[in-house]
């Protein structure tokens, strides 16, 4: 796993152990503190002890292309944790969210947030999508722009920076919230003085925090200034409170107990040798090849469906979110 700074990871990982060992298995889980070269010594250590399949999700997509071809050679399958690992042949099967649809329902947050449906606008937006290296922040930030690029052209929404273009300009390495917070403190001083940044596309709850932050810096959260729209993903608890006290507009709960339990079922198939579950065979090409793939579906969460989606579904309990 990437990182224990993000809770995501964390859940993965335990469920992943937990789906595992029910099915029989010996697991070794490793977290990398999103630092590559640490996580490639992780994955050549279990190579080296002889693992029978390395289930990564990598900081890195681009990186791993030499550890795995010694993986091949030693005939250790691979399959690919919710970030696709590009630029090698030795991926056999990756397993994720509709990354597409997750931007998709990101920018259809803000969408209705600001009532574009309807007709009502003009309104400023700034962008921000994830880590250049990682796969999955281009389709997120596809998928978003998907909903948002025809409001642009239109003119009901206006990025007053004008910084559109990924990863170059909207990108955030690492997806570290003080990154973005910097980037929107500096964009809301120089382009926001004289007028109000109605929202900002965001693609993981830790930017949202991040952006929050920076928005309250400058004094909204008020009545003269009242919440901006801010989407996120993976329902973290700080935005869940978040969102039910009426500051982050939404976030994208992707359910990491199935994701877990799809990636335990592919490597049993694997191992057992017969044929392995994938329902999309076309969308993920990693530069070498289409790696077979299994996509999870996912919900946006809003104030008014955190009980159902997250507290009935047991994966936090009404505690948990202050309910
Ligand atoms: C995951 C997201 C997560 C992000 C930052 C992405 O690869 O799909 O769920 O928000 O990484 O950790």
């Amino acid at each position: 796993m990437p990182t224990k700074s993000s809770a995501r990871w964390i859940a993965d990982g335990d469920n992943l152990v937990k789906s595992l060992t029910k099915l029989g298995y010996t697991t070794d889980l490793q977290y990398a503190e999103d630092d590559i070269p640490t996580q490639v010594s992780q994955v050549e250590n279990m190579i080296t002890k002889g693992a029978k399949v390395l289930v990564i999700a990598a900081i890195d997509g681009t990186t791993l292309t030499d550890t795995l071809a010694k993986a091949a050679k030693a005939g250790i399958k691979v399959l690919a944790y919710d970030r696709l690992i590009r630029n090698s042949p030795n991926v056999d099967y990756y397993t994720t969210f509709d990354n597409f649809k997750v931007g998709v329902l990101q920018a259809g947050s803000i969408e209705a947030c600001l009532g574009l449906k309807d007709g009502k606008g003009p309104f400023n937006i700034e962008l921000f999508a994830g880590s250049p290296d990682d796969n999955n922040a281009g389709f997120f930030f596809n998928g978003a722009m998907s909903i948002l690029q025809p409001y642009i052209d239109s003119g009901k929404l206006v990025v007053q920076s004008k910084q559109v273009k990924f990863p170059e300009e909207v990108g955030t390495l690492r997806w570290d919230g003080a990154t973005a917070q910097a980037r929107l403190d500096n964009i809301l001083a120089t382009f926001y003085a004289d007028k109000r940044l109605d929202a900002a596309l965001s693609p993981y709850d830790g930017i949202s925090r991040g952006l929050i932050a920076a928005f309250k810096q400058v004094g909204y959260y008020s009545a003269a200034k009242p919440a901006p729209c801010v989407s996120g993903q993976d329902a973290e608890l700080p935005s869940v409170k978040s969102i039910l006290a009426g500051e982050q507009t939404s976030t994208v709960f992707k359910d990491t107990r199935n994701l877990a339990a799809q990636a335990a079922k592919m490597t049993d198939e694997m191992l057992k040798g017969g044929t392995v579950t994938t329902n999309d065979t076309k969308t993920y090409d990693n530069g070498v090849k289409v790696v077979p793939s299994f996509l999870l579906d996912m919900v946006s969460v809003t104030k008014d469906n955190v009980k159902k989606e997250l507290v009935d579904s047991g994966y936090y309990t009404a505690a948990d979110v202050g309910l």
